[in-house]
């Protein structure tokens, strides 16, 4: 596989370059991204040749039609990273919730979110790759829960990588802080930020474009590269589980080969639908991808009229704090996949210098060939929670609720609608308690309290994690982190 960049070529970076440089070196000219300059095709005959597979074998085909210039070793050392799910034959089970929804979910790995479906791969090809190479990489991360513990996670004790990961002390939930402060390895650090995300974010921003971190940098032989899905070796990664759960519906009789289905996925940074995106393109048999949104409903506005419009707009605070975005960085792959590279650059020159972007009429047709969106409130995504616990006896967290207005709204054409969960309810548990009238004063009651009453097993590596010895107590001022950042150096 060729990757290109989105907004063209400055001549100073190479024009096309391959996977394992994308992965290595994740920003292309002018700012913008890499993308695949051509797809598989993921039609019916590959379908028919996994209507047995396991994930893993699926995984591999899917991964060996993309081409990567990756060792088969690796792709297989990588991919048994997934044995380490609560099922290694079947790590993202699909259930089956009502007539015609499926909840497909992606939290079952070691942090209980679908970070882990993408990055516990990826992290044993970036460090390879750094080892094989004799090259030194610094990640950094600022995190609003679940990027952090899933990086971590990922590559504690890899040669060849560092990793350090900013926090909203306070801005996180307990288990979500505590996956992180717990994770005890040399070649990680995790920093608390008095402020909020955003603080964290900027703060990131700014000592990337420091010169004395520079400096610091290139003494110590040490590159910067990205683990958020910036990186398209995140990205495909997020492309099999939409094959999966396809196949899986197949495989109970759901549907025939060939079907349509829908797919619905709580959005972010888009990293998620854009997966679904290319399999689409590819030939996999999906209706429409619907973009699940909360109050922060930029993405419902854009995909509904073709305006991607920031002034006066304002990050609100919600439950479902991983979809708390305004910037969604992975639109610029469909604006660039759809429109071409000269369009994508100036309408993020755009947003950049105007904060808006219009899209043509023609062009928002072909956004709505594709996708379709809503957006639920907190109050709206409380009363799913429930409504779904006491009809259907499912449980779902708060970024998985955000699905059903969608099914409710948007199966247009009644086929059968797959919905994806992005994390276990026992990350979100005081969201969930408050929801259900059950008094808790922290995690650890709510996690029990929602459990006694409703017979839910709390997640063994969950319950551990408040047993866990702190390692990284570190809380420190937004105007210290470079320095913070250095001495870990
Ligand atoms: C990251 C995340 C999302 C958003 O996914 P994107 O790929 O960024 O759109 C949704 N839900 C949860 C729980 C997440 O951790």
């Amino acid at each position: 596989m060729r990757l290109i960049e989105t907004r063209g070529n400055d001549g100073k970076k190479p024009k096309e370059v391959d996977f394992s440089y994308a992965i290595l070196n994740p920003m292309a000219s002018f700012g913008g991204l890499y993308a695949p300059k051509e797809l598989p095709n993921f039609g019916i005959d590959f379908l028919q040749k996994h209507l047995n597979s396991t994930y893993k074998e699926l995984a591999k085909d899917v991964l060996n039609s993309f081409e990567i210039d990756i060792e088969k070793d690796l792709i297989d050392q990588a991919l048994q990273r997934y044995d380490q799910f609560d099922d290694a034959n079947n790590p993202v089970p699909v259930v089956e919730v009502e007539e015609n929804l499926f909840i497909s979910e992606l939290f079952h790995g070691p942090t209980r979110a679908f970070k882990d479906m993408a990055l516990q791969p990826f992290g044993v090809i970036l460090s390879e790759l750094a080892k094989k190479r004799g090259e030194k990489y610094l990640i950094l991360a600022a995190t609003s829960g679940d990027t952090g513990p899933a990086t971590l996670e990922t590559f504690k004790n890899k040669e060849n990588i560092k990793v350090c990961c900013l926090y909203p002390d306070g801005g996180t939930s307990d288990v979500q802080r505590l996956q992180m402060v717990t994770e005890d390895a040399p070649n990680l650090e995790v920093l608390g930020i008095k402020g909020n995300f955003d603080d964290a974010q900027n703060a990131l921003k700014e000592l990337l474009a420091s010169s004395e971190f520079k400096k610091i940098l290139e003494e110590k032989n040490l590159k910067l590269s990205a683990a958020n899905s910036v990186n398209f070796g995140r990205i495909i990664f997020q492309t099999i589980y939409h094959i999966h759960s396809y196949l899986e519906l197949i495989r109970r009789k759901k549907i025939n080969l060939g079907d349509k289905i829908y797919l619905s996925v709580p959005s972010g940074n888009f990293g998620n639908a854009l997966g679904a995106y290319y399999v689409k393109k590819a030939g996999l048999p999906i209706e429409k991808i619907i973009i699940a949104s909360n109050s922060n409903n930029i993405l419902t506005e854009f995909i509904n009229t073709g305006k991607y419009d920031l002034r006066n707009k304002k990050l609100i605070h919600t439950i479902s704090p991983a979809m708390d975005i305004l910037k969604s960085s992975n639109i610029e792959r469909v604006l660039f996949d759809k429109f071409g590279a000269k369009r994508t650059k100036e309408l993020m020159e755009s947003l950049n210098n105007n904060l808006y972007y219009e899209l043509t009429k023609e062009e928002l047709d072909e956004i709505q060939s594709d996708f379709m969106a809503t957006f639920t409130t907190d109050d709206e995504v409380m009363n799913v929670i429930r409504e779904y616990l006491i009809s259907k006896n499912y449980l779902m967290d708060p970024h998985t609720a955000t699905n059903i207005k969608a099914f409710k709204e948007k199966n247009e054409k009644m086929l059968p609608f797959v919905a994806y969960s992005t994390a276990e309810w026992t990350k979100f548990s005081p969201t969930i308690a408050k929801t259900l009238g059950l008094n808790a004063k922290n995690d650890k009651e709510a996690l029990e309290a929602i459990s006694n009453k409703f017979f839910k097993e709390i997640t063994p590596k969950i319950i551990k994690i408040f047993e866990k010895k702190v390692v990284n107590s570190k809380i420190i001022e937004k105007s210290d982190i470079i320095t913070a950042v250095i001495s870990f150096l």
